[in-house]
């Protein structure tokens, strides 16, 4: 399936909830704009290659744009669009002042040089400059892009507009960041935990978690929950995952990735599994913290775990998404499991814009309040109208949206 179409059936879903009209409908899923552009660069033995870059800003009904860059060889316009309208949702349900946009560049980072990736990101400025900025579309760090990229965004974007910090998040703590917002999805992915397990009624200590995918969202999700004592099972990455039934030591899985370029592989602390292995390990809470559509209508029966958080964007498609709903498989879904990034990134931008530091006391205080007040609302709709929590994501999200769109006036 289509991340697009996937999207659409949940969209669908709220939308007749809402009894949203068949006008509202078709403007909500209309993108306000569709770039792509070419991407000529040479590569450092000199060869000329041709990259296919892509912005998708989908809706600014309740503020400026705002979503990632993605650097992977999968990113077409179909899935950027999908993510761009997720984003239009997230930023709705956490109630934060913008609207939807994203990103992507097909390639493959682990393939090309720190200097290419350069050559990349400024070349994608260059075609795009035009389109983005503070006051209209703000990009961000997402699957296979770093701060230092988003840091290079920013100085070639001021080449052109001037100083211009907030026209980018998820900078370097150096260069315009704030600290808290590199942890800020997985912290939000293990409060939210949290408070699904107290939710029903289960104790915290000892909860045993799985997480595909050990990158910035997976690794800082896995160092929250374990150190609010859950037990994490089993971690992994592409090349595959690590199970330890007794709990997985976190820092140690991290000191092995930082020394192996990242990668997982050779880690001495649990017995090798597949990521289909991992995905249906016996466990208290799953987390797809990777890729979008692995948890699909050919693996969803074998998932154990009674809970599924989205930490990835798009990881559960609809058809897996009503088996877990019909076995009573409760899935926190990602437009408020991974709230918590785009929520650090607008702190960013607003002390970006006030030339002021907020300490990151304040930057995690901030974020669990808004993370913490969301859930609550998605849980309240989820039981008053009995739905799912993700039909209730969506209801408060596109409502919102609806809202803001109707009071705007479309004429
Ligand atoms: N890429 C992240 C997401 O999918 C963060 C976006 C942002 O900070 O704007 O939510």
């Amino acid at each position: 399936m289509r991340p697009s179409d996937a999207i659409r059936t949940y969209f669908d879903r709220a939308a007749d909830l809402l009894d949203l009209s068949p006008s509202m409908r078709r403007l909500l899923l209309t993108a306000k704009r569709e770039v792509q552009v070419r991407i000529p660069i040479e590569r450092d033995g000199g060869e000329l290659v041709t990259l296919v870059g892509y912005r998708v800003q989908h809706n600014d009904a309740r503020g400026p744009m705002k979503g990632g860059l993605r650097y992977h060889p999968q990113v077409d316009l179909d899935e950027v669009r999908a993510l761009a309208s997720l984003m239009t949702w997230k930023t709705a349900v956490v109630d934060i002042p913008y609207g939807g946009a994203k990103g992507g560049v097909a390639l493959d980072p682990a393939t090309y040089s720190t200097r290419e990736l350069e050559r990349v990101t400024r070349r994608f400025v260059d075609e795009i400059h035009d389109l983005f900025g503070p006051d209209v579309d703000i990009p961000a760090p997402d699957m296979g892009t770093t701060a230092d990229m988003m840091a290079w965004i920013m100085n070639h974007y001021g080449r052109y507009h001037g100083f211009a910090p907030a026209c980018v998040t998820g900078k370097p703590v150096d260069y315009h960041g704030i600290p808290g917002r590199e942890e800020a999805t997985g912290r939000g992915v293990g409060s939210l935990t949290l408070k699904v397990l107290s939710r029903l009624g289960r104790s915290i200590p000892g909860t045993r978690v799985a997480i595909q995918g050990f990158g910035n969202v997976g690794t800082h999700a896995a160092k929250y929950l374990a150190d609010a004592e859950c037990r994490i099972v089993a971690v992994s990455d592409a090349g595959g995952g690590y199970h330890r039934a007794s709990g997985i030591d976190v820092l140690e899985a991290l000191r092995h990735a930082r020394s192996h370029a990242g990668r997982l592989e050779g880690f001495a602390g649990g017995d090798r599994i597949t990521n289909a292995e991992l995905l249906a390990l016996e466990c208290d809470v799953l987390i797809p913290a990777a890729l979008g559509g692995v948890l699909t209508a050919a693996n969803a029966g074998a998932v154990r775990a009674p809970i599924i958080v989205e930490a990835a964007n798009a990881p559960v498609e609809p058809e897996a998404d009503a088996m877990f709903a019909d076995r009573g498989i409760v899935v926190l879904p990602d437009i408020l499991a991974n709230a918590g990034g785009v929520t650090a990134s607008w702190f960013e931008w607003v002390q970006n814009r006030q030339h002021y530091q907020w300490g990151v006391d304040r930057v995690r205080g901030e974020l669990d309040r808004i993370l913490g007040t969301a859930f609550e609302h998605v849980w309240q709709l989820s039981s008053s109208r009995q739905v799912p929590l993700r039909t209730a994501a969506y209801m408060l999200g596109v409502g919102r949206v609806a809202r803001a769109t109707a009071l705007g006036g479309t004429a």
